[in-house]
């Protein structure tokens, strides 16, 4: 398509949006009277209308029955994270039994690690990203010294190349590779919070797999955002978390897959809990752990219903918009993000660090804007625009970010070209 900067234009393109109507399936935030340009839906996302009748009901149910709820009614609670398993399959690319939404993403990380960290003397070391997000690099660090290794040994970190901010594929590649014999683990973002980098999980994993290591990965800026294929690339596990692209409010409950190549070795190491025992026995209280099949196996307690129903009423929406129709959108809408600034900004006053291919990019670009960026988000914000500022995360010599996330659902054409003139008031 070829892109316009004028008002008219965006209208255009916002009327003949297939996903224009989702758009009011949303309660948009206000800012002195009038609708935001929302556009950290990679961080929070919005929520949606019916997500107050999907809790209302779980509400009722309890008022009602009390304990008999765990049985009757629409739901049944105790097969509630069921539920959520054909939509997690569809947006994570999976099968119904390698996903399980339970916990928060953080917890998840570390469950999963405690049975695809098995660190020896002779591989013990986790190739990740430099820059992750903290509490990644935490759980990271505190896990290697849980095994009685240094994380300064035991932690390689593969930065962006001398003067450039985005990773590149053959650099992660030859890491793994030179590694190869001490590697337990390779654990990397799908989507990086900080740059908007699209991660190679396909080539990631085959060449972690060829290493002799496993390859897990954390979604949360992938899922919902970019279209997934965990089974087909033979991802060992992942975790995510469904407040972000899924929009279900904030600390939901979070997101687990593990591949159907483990999901049924019970010789696996785990952390266990009720809810991943059993279910014909789960109420019989005997002695002795018998995993549940697949990924529910790894869940400690019963559901959180009230935030899992949360994301039950924003998995309707994302299925109902289809991932497939999401990504032809956002990949419209980022580009049209794209083309404005760069019309608009020469590059010593704005730079995009996100990539500018596509294929290595979800929604969002971060934009360094070169002395100025954090008094001209201040300015944003006063004008209802609301993105959000990230300190440098790889740290002397680094600008911060403004991250800007248009999203498929509920952000227009229009807001981006608005955006892009508030930007350019704000700067001048
Ligand atoms: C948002 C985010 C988190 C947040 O973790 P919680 O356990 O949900 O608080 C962790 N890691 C990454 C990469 C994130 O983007």
């Amino acid at each position: 398509m070829e892109f316009k900067n004028t008002l008219d234009f965006a209208k255009l393109i916002d009327a003949n949006d297939p996903l224009r109507s989702f758009r009011d399936e949303f309660h948009i935030p206000r800012h002195e009277g009038k609708e935001t340009l929302y556009f950290t839906g990679n961080s929070l996302g919005l929520q949606p209308k019916q997500t107050a009748s999907y809790l209302n009901e779980e509400l009722i149910l309890w008022k009602e029955r009390g304990v008999d709820g765990h049985f009757e009614g629409k739901r049944p609670w105790f097969h509630y994270h069921k539920f959520a398993k054909e939509g997690l399959a569809k947006i994570v690319g999976a099968l119904p039994e390698e996903v399980v939404p339970m916990n928060s993403l953080t917890t998840n990380l570390h469950l999963l690690m405690v049975s695809f960290y098995r660190p020896n003397k002779q591989r013990f070391k986790i190739i990740t990203e430099a820059g992750a997000f903290p509490s990644d690099q935490y759980a990271l660090e505190s896990q290697v010294r849980f095994h009685g290794f240094d994380p300064k040994d035991a932690i390689i970190e593969v930065a962006p190349r001398k003067g450039e901010t985005i990773l590149r594929t053959e650099n992660i590649v030859s890491a793994i590779e030179e590694n190869a014999k001490e590697l337990a683990l390779v654990l990397f973002s799908g989507v990086q919070y900080f740059t908007g980098q699209l991660f190679d999980i396909k080539t990631i994993t085959k060449t972690g797999h060829k290493a002799g290591a496993l390859v897990g990965f954390d979604l949360a800026h992938a899922a919902g955002n970019v279209p997934l294929h965990l089974h087909d690339h033979e991802v060992d596990f992942a975790v995510w978390c469904h407040y972000k692209y899924l929009n279900s409010g904030p600390g939901s409950v979070a997101g687990a897959f593990v591949h159907s190549k483990h999901g049924n070795n019970s010789e696996l190491p785990r952390f266990a809990g009720w809810w991943g025992h059993s279910e014909e026995e789960r109420f019989l209280m005997k002695k002795g752990f018998k995993p549940m099949q697949g990924a529910d196996g790894w869940q400690l307690s019963n559901a959180n219903v009230l935030t899992t129903t949360a994301l039950l009423a924003s998995l309707d929406v994302a299925d109902r918009a289809g991932m497939d129709r999401m990504r032809i959108k956002s990949e419209l809408l980022t580009g049209y993000l794209e083309f404005l600034l760069k019309e608009t900004f020469s590059e010593d006053k704005l730079k995009i660090l996100t990539p500018s291919i596509k294929e290595e990019r979800g929604c969002q670009l971060s934009i360094s804007l070169p002395g100025s960026g954090r008094a001209v988000f201040e300015k944003l914000l006063e004008n209802g625009v609301v993105a959000d500022w990230r300190e440098p995360n790889l740290g002397e010599g680094q600008a911060g970010v403004i991250r800007v996330a248009p999203t498929p659902l509920y952000n227009r054409f229009e807001d981006v070209y608005v955006f892009v003139q508030l930007l350019e008031k704000a700067m001048s």
